[in-house]
């Protein structure tokens, strides 16, 4: 497979490569488990899990990660739901107003795939803490976090954590919709490739995403990403 940086030769190899991107991942649950992390997508649904004190950011997550789902013409469904497991997930993985979001991808990994009653979904958690975590070496996890981050996600794990620490201002369906792009299988943000063949504009995959809006280059790496794995799995992603 070429790599990413032979892939901004064109508008074509950039399509290419998405297309024939693996999308089987694995990712690490508790202990060290690891799991196919990637098959969060055969319910084809994400649920968005607020915790204390963030109920009010959920109509606003669901609208942005819809916005990026429905444009792209993806067959997910985006429901919200309470759960007290999450809640614990969340407060053994917190101290304070700080919360690992690596220690709680592993609880929310292994919580999905490792029981009786599987049930692969996307994750959504909405925490009031920030968020801390060291950067992953591969291309699969989140790439970073400090106090000016306002979220992570990752396809290979299946998760968004969004973090709204009370008294500060965000976009948040905004933020919510850049999140959705990582766990829809994005994982370079915007700025850090150019291609031949796309004109540079303001797009939501921007590090430090600027307007709602996603870009040409963007949305072609995920349609793309999706037509393949409809074409390897026989399975179906979009409406
Ligand atoms: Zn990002
Ligand atoms: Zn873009």
């Amino acid at each position: 497979m070429a790599s990413l940086d032979e892939a901004c030769a064109s508008v074509k190899a950039w399509q290419q490569y998405f297309y024939e991107f693996n999308h089987e991942m694995s990712a690490s649950g508790r202990r060290g488990t690891q799991y196919r992390g990637s098959d969060w997508i055969t319910n084809r649904r994400v649920v968005v899990y607020p915790t204390a004190g963030t109920l009010e950011h959920v109509g606003p997550v669901m609208h942005g990660m819809a916005d990026l789902v429905d444009s792209l013409g993806l067959d997910f469904s985006i429901v919200s739901c309470e759960s007290d497991s999450i809640d614990n997930m969340v407060h053994l993985s917190s101290k304070r107003t700080k919360l690992r979001f690596n220690r709680l991808a592993e609880f929310l990994v292994s919580w999905r795939f490792d029981r009786d009653d599987p049930s692969p979904h996307g994750v959504v958690v909405i925490v009031p803490h920030y968020l801390r975590g060291k950067c992953n070496s591969d291309n699969t996890g989140p790439k970073l976090a400090s106090d000016s981050t306002c979220g992570v996600g990752s396809f290979g794990a299946g998760y968004v954590v969004m973090s709204v620490p009370p008294g500060k201002t965000y976009d948040v369906a905004q933020i919510a919709k850049h999140e959705a792009g990582h766990l829809l299988g994005l994982n370079p943000h915007h700025d850090r490739y150019r291609v031949n063949g796309y004109a540079d504009s303001n797009c939501v995959m921007h590090a430090s995403s600027s307007g709602s809006a996603m870009c040409g280059k963007c949305r072609d790496a995920l349609w793309h990403f999706w037509k393949g794995i409809e074409y390897r799995t026989g399975k179906k992603y979009f409406k």
